[in-house]
């Protein structure tokens, strides 16, 4: 088994991760920026290193975060999600300098994150892909060409985009002209490379993806799926364990499928396969995600699975403890992501001093976060602040104690998407199971819920009016 593992990631995650090594009994090592100085995974690991003033270049800095694991006696490195995780480059330099990267190969890496190598991988497995371009785009002119053999509405991506943004949906041939070059440029700046590739654009579609484990001994299995289409711009809110909008014989089609596709490419490791279901009940290969994801919790939530642990068993070269017929659901998870902006104002982020926090409790409910009272959130990172993940066994009960939750939890100081949550959470489409990605567009008139005074407001009226009572 490793002995101690650095955690090239912050926040959350990064608590996350130190929360697997304390149960395994192993050490864990924290990274920070001047900015983080404060931050709880700094306070949490065994052993904690400055890595440079600068928010967020020490974080991305291989070669020195390599060193600092090999001079700390680190066996492995743990990337968490977001920063270095997809990182080709970094695996590799882990492995140069004898360290475990706790992911799959470099060559996997590479490979699964290149979006049209990964179709191209899919395609030769006999995996459904969106009809699309077949490599990266060469110029507008061939775009053009592509949508038009293909038809509109199309989607422009970003070949090495990530976290919802390189993405844009063209509905014309006008569209595609103008945004060809805004999403080169976007494509550059966000991920540092300029191809684009486009696909037929799934109109309103269901955001289905699957969790799978598999070993360095040939064995791979899947947790079954997440629903993760209630989003904004791309970009997941609410993801919920096991989909609410699946039947049993397509709950396990799409299992076996992404099982198919990880042995494809010879994966390891945590991963997730992401498809998009249409209308008529086709699902297709989307991309898939080689690391631990933001939403790893549900999953763990309702199969028992720790998958973090996992991970690091896995990395460690052990084979996997459980045959997919002894992987059991229970019940519903649903998560919210809890992001510091404000939804009355175009989510604009809400950075600042957390004035008080409590998390919610009580049966079925857990939190995951990196913040406490007194925390000053830096303006230099996302804009996720906590998880708060609900279970029960019916869909409904799920519904009633994520409410409860949310209204549980005490987060003052800044503005959060908890009241805009709430919102989702009565709509009736919600709550009979039926929505798809354009749920948050559709229904933009959620954004339009009071703010209600906060309980401190109405204990300092309370108060008054006490005073005031006992004063006659
Ligand atoms: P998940 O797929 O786990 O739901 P998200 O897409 O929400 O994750 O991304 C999680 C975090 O990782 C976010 O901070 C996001 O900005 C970051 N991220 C994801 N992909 C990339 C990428 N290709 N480049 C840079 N950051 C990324
Ligand atoms: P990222 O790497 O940023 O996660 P994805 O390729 O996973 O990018 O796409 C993110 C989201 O964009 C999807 O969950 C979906 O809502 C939307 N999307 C992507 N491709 C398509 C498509 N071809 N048709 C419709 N929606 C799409
Ligand atoms: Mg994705």
């Amino acid at each position: 088994m490793l002995r101690k593992i650095l955690i090239a990631n912050r926040g959350e995650i990064a608590v996350r991760i130190i929360r697997a090594c304390a149960e395994m009994g192993i050490r864990s090592v924290a990274i920070y920026s001047e900015a983080d100085r404060f931050a709880l995974h700094v306070k949490k690991a065994d052993e904690s290193y400055c890595i440079g003033s600068e928010p967020m270049s020490g974080y991305l800095n291989i070669y020195a975060l390599v060193n600092l694991a090999a001079a700390t006696g680190c066996d492995a490195i743990h990337p968490g999600y977001g920063f270095l995780s997809e990182n080709a480059l970094f695996a590799k330099a882990c492995k140069e300098r004898g360290l475990i990267f706790i992911g799959p190969e470099a060559e996997v890496i590479h490979r699964m994150g290149d979006k049209t190598e990964a179709r191209k991988a899919m395609v030769a497995a006999g995996i459904p892909v969106t009809p699309g371009s077949e490599g990266n785009l060469e110029s507008v002119e061939e775009a053009l060409e592509v949508a038009e053999s293909i038809g509109y509405p199309i989607m422009l991506k970003a070949t090495s985009g990530g976290g919802g943004r390189g993405i844009r949906r063209c509905d014309n041939a006008e569209e595609l002209q103008r945004n060809y070059s805004r999403v080169i440029s976007e494509a550059t700046k966000a991920f540092g490379s300029a191809d684009v590739f486009l696909e037929k654009c799934i109109v309103n579609p269901k955001h289905i993806e699957v969790q799978v484990l598999a070993d360095h001994h040939g064995n791979a299995i899947h947790l079954y799926e997440r629903d993760c289409s209630i989003q904004r711009r791309n970009q997941k809110l609410i993801e919920i364990a096991p989909s609410p909008q699946l039947d049993e014989a397509q709950r396990q089609y799409i299992g076996g499928l992404a099982v198919i596709a990880a042995k494809s490419v010879g994966y390891t490791n945590a991963g997730t396969v992401e498809f998009l279901l249409d209308d008529n009940d086709r699902f297709y290969f989307m991309e898939m995600n080689t690391r631990v994801q933001v939403e790893h919790t549900i999953t763990e939530t309702v199969t028992g699975v720790d998958i973090v642990e996992e991970q690091i068993r896995i990395a460690a070269g052990l084979p996997l403890r459980f045959k997919q017929h002894e992987i059991v659901r229970r019940g519903y998870a649903i998560q919210f992501r809890v992001n510091a902006e404000d939804p009355k104002n175009s989510f604009l982020p809400s950075f600042g001093k957390i004035t008080r926090y409590y998390a919610p409790g009580g049966p079925g409910v857990r939190t995951d976060t990196a913040i406490y009272t007194g925390y000053e959130i830096p303006p230099f990172y996302d804009s996720m602040v906590a998880k708060v993940i609900v279970n029960a066994l019916t869909w409904e009960d799920a519904i009633q104690r994520g409410e409860r939750a949310l209204k549980d939890m005490g987060l003052f100081g800044i503005k959060t998407t908890i009241p805009y949550y709430l919102q989702i959470l009565k709509h009736p489409e919600f709550r009979t199971a039926c929505f798809n990605t354009g749920f948050v567009e559709k229904h933009s008139e959620l954004i339009n819920y009071s703010n209600k005074p906060r309980p401190e407001v109405l204990a300092s009226v309370i108060a008054a009016a006490m005073a005031s009572h006992t004063g006659l």
